[in-house]
């Protein structure tokens, strides 16, 4: 049996964007702990990211590596450099994104031919959702590919759930409520909530990004979700309806245990890690709120500035991600001339670019999370039994925030009615949320009537998340009997 797991190689492969590579990278590294072979596919730049989680990987005898594969930019068009989601502005991905996904395409010839020639011979292709083209790549080399899903089981459901019922389609506006028929719990959304792509009717012209994912002739062989059973037991049953094997094996961001790896997750974080430390440590227990909006939402500056003033009214210490495509001469103008850094001076902390999210949110001073409500952040969330205040922007993200606050019970919604579309033209932009808004959410999400409660939620939620991963737990026998599968499929099939 060891010598059989020794064998086994899991070649890993990402959509080349943070919220892809990360939750892969970490699933890489849980898997390595079991004893596979695990090399995980990316590109130049995105290997210089990658690289200080690898090393350190390495370092502790897991045998995990990169190979990099040439990034087709100026084959397709895309300007110098972009070899990852988080470079292109939501307008440019208007336009660009297409040619974004046509280069992730472009990398099946390399992978193909670095395949033939990988020593252990690779036993599978693990790949997330966005690369239906990986089956075919698996299926000439005879190995299953498993497809990592990066969202929810409950918003595989629902995406399932309006896909057949049409449900959206029935409401007279885009503002006018619907509850989504055939779910365990009562869901409710507007229609100017949904992801572009779901809409569509079938009359439209396939003309968004998601729509060029065609179906590929041949199906994974199982969907593994970056989920844990016990904290949607319901969804979980309902998508094993949907999908003949299913793997719950998060969640995955829980493998950084070490401050170094928590510190250097997904790109070089913009703030010293003993700086931040310093004055997190400063703060009382539970008391410090951290904004942080994920790797891809363009907020137009006078959102931004509304939502300085929500935190400079809030009165609470805060730690504000700027991330760089949304920061700009401009804004720090606006920064330097309110004197925003020396009115929340010993309170508020501004990191211009990345932030170490989960070393941030393990910190005992945190005590909410601001979030845009990428699955990834939630989940990161979860595990350190953090309660949140829920902004959601665009994708799947206003189903995750139904689930945080209507299923799970531990979020605080800031009030955001429809989703956050590129803006041609920042002066005549309409707020989606005021800084009243913004201090209404966090006073009630730290002192509201339910305060207490949601944060118990929280907490226990953060314990089931941990135990699901050690040894035993539910997410620990998913990845075990991953590798079974793997075995299996290796000897008997092929
Ligand atoms: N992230 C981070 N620092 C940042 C911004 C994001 O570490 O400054 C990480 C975050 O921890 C998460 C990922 O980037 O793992 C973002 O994924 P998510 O699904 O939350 O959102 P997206 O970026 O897709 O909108």
């Amino acid at each position: 049996m060891a010598s059989n797991i020794q064998q086994l190689h899991f070649v890993l492969v990402p959509l080349m964007s943070q919220s892809h590579i990360i939750p892969l990278t970490d699933f890489g590294k849980l898997l390595a702990q079991r004893g596979v072979v695990v090399t995980m596919i990316t590109t130049p730049l995105n290997a210089v990211r990658c690289k200080p989680i690898i090393d350190g990987a390495q370092n502790a005898n897991l045998n995990i590596q990169l190979a990099s594969l040439h990034f087709p930019t100026r084959e397709v068009g895309l300007p110098e450099g972009v070899e990852n989601l988080d470079e292109l502005s939501m307008k440019s991905l208007k336009t660009l994104g297409i040619n974004f996904f046509q280069a992730n395409e472009m990398l099946r010839e390399p992978l193909e031919k670095l395949l033939a020639e990988m020593v252990p011979r690779p036993s599978c292709i693990i790949s997330t959702d966005a690369l239906p083209w990986t089956n075919e790549v698996a299926w000439k080399f005879k190995i299953p590919r498993y497809s990592f899903n990066t969202i929810s089981c409950f918003s595989l459901v629902l995406f399932h759930k309006l896909k057949i019922s049409r449900v959206h389609e029935s409401v007279t506006s885009d503002s006018e409520s619907f509850v989504v028929p055939g779910l365990p719990d009562k869901i409710e959304l507007k229609r100017s909530q949904l992801p572009e792509w779901v809409k569509r009717t079938s009359n439209d012209n396939n003309s968004h990004v998601m729509d060029k994912l065609k179906a590929t002739e041949h199906l994974p062989r199982g969907v593994l979700v970056n989920t844990f059973e016990e904290m949607e037991p319901r969804y979980v049953e309902e998508f094993k309806k949907q999908e003949k094997l299913v793997f719950c094996v998060g969640s995955v961001s829980l493998c950084n245990t070490d401050q170094s790896d928590m510190s250097s997750r997904g790109n070089k974080a913009s703030v010293e890690e003993d700086s931040c430390l310093k004055w997190l440590d400063s703060m009382k227990p539970c008391s410090v709120i951290y904004v942080c909006f994920g790797s891809l939402s363009n907020i137009p500056y006078p959102q931004l500035i509304e939502l300085g003033l929500g935190l400079e009214a809030s009165n609470r210490p805060f730690i504000w991600i700027i991330r760089k495509g949304d920061y700009s001469p401009r804004l720090e103008k606006w920064l330097e001339e309110y004197r925003f850094e020396e009115k929340v001076k010993g309170r508020g902390l501004i990191i211009r670019g990345w932030a170490p999210q989960v070393l941030i949110l393990s910190h005992p001073s945190v005590g909410g999370f601001f979030t845009h409500c990428g699955w990834n952040s939630i989940l990161e969330a979860v595990c350190e039994g953090m309660p949140m205040i829920t902004w959601p922007m665009f994708a799947e993200q206003f189903y995750n925030e139904r689930f945080v606050v209507d299923v799970v019970k531990i979020g605080v919604p800031v009030g955001v009615e429809e989703a956050l579309t590129s803006v041609e033209d920042e002066e005549k932009f309409e707020l989606l949320v005021t800084s009243s808004q913004v201090k209404e959410a966090i006073d009630e999400l730290m002192d509201g009537e339910d305060a207490g409660e949601r944060r118990k939620r929280a907490r226990e939620l953060g314990e089931k998340a941990k135990k699901a991963i050690e040894d035993g737990g539910s997410s620990y026998l998913y990845i075990t009997n991953l590798i079974e599968d793997v075995r299996q499929q290796n000897s008997s099939r092929f």
